[in-house]
């Protein structure tokens, strides 16, 4: 079977994002949020287009501001849909505002998204999902789960035979903390 990591290394778009991104922990409550929004957006469509559009999602969500997103209005959000360079879908627009809102909640009970997430580790998969779909919108099992891979909560982003993965494990991924 061809992996990931087969298919990324040296190619325009995935390789940066392989060989820098993908399974590395994120500390950044922006950062965070832009990968949860990339995520839900990648819904019936491939990561290429997410990674291909990612720097006019970038410039259409305000670098992904939270405290900007959370105070979109009506008029913001249908100027989002009109947007031909992000993905023009009602839901997944409404979707990064309500979760941006809801994530300015989580900051006021534990200070960051950040540290929601370091709060609730470790859970397993099923956990999370169940966690994740009761705090936000458009969040079912596979959205979580590729969101919980990417940001390093979940093992499994990179093969065992990656190079990348042992760069990974140095930068002490949450999943290899919980077995320490
Ligand atoms: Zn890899």
């Amino acid at each position: 079977m061809t992996t990931y990591c087969d298919i990324a290394p040296g190619h325009p778009d995935h390789g940066p994002y392989h060989d820098r991104e993908y399974g590395f922990p994120v500390t950044g409550d922006d950062a965070l949020f832009e990968r949860l929004v990339l995520e839900i957006n990648q819904a019936g469509l491939s990561w290429l287009t997410m990674l291909r559009k990612r720097a006019a999602f970038r410039e259409a969500f305000d670098n992904f501001s939270l405290e900007r997103v959370a105070r979109y209005d009506a008029r913001r959000r249908a100027k989002l849909l009109a947007n031909p360079g992000i993905i023009r879908n009602r839901l997944k627009v409404e979707a990064a505002v309500e979760n941006a809102k809801r994530i300015l909640a989580i900051r006021k009970s534990h200070g960051s998204f950040a540290q929601w997430l370091a709060a609730h580790h470790p859970l397993d998969k099923e956990e999370w999902v169940r966690l994740f779909k009761k705090t936000f919108v458009f969040t079912g099992g596979e959205i979580t789960g590729s969101f919980l891979l990417s940001i390093g909560y979940l093992k499994g982003a990179h093969e065992e035979w990656c190079p990348v993965q042992a760069r990974i494990l140095k930068s002490k991924p949450a999943w290899a903390q919980a077995r320490m």
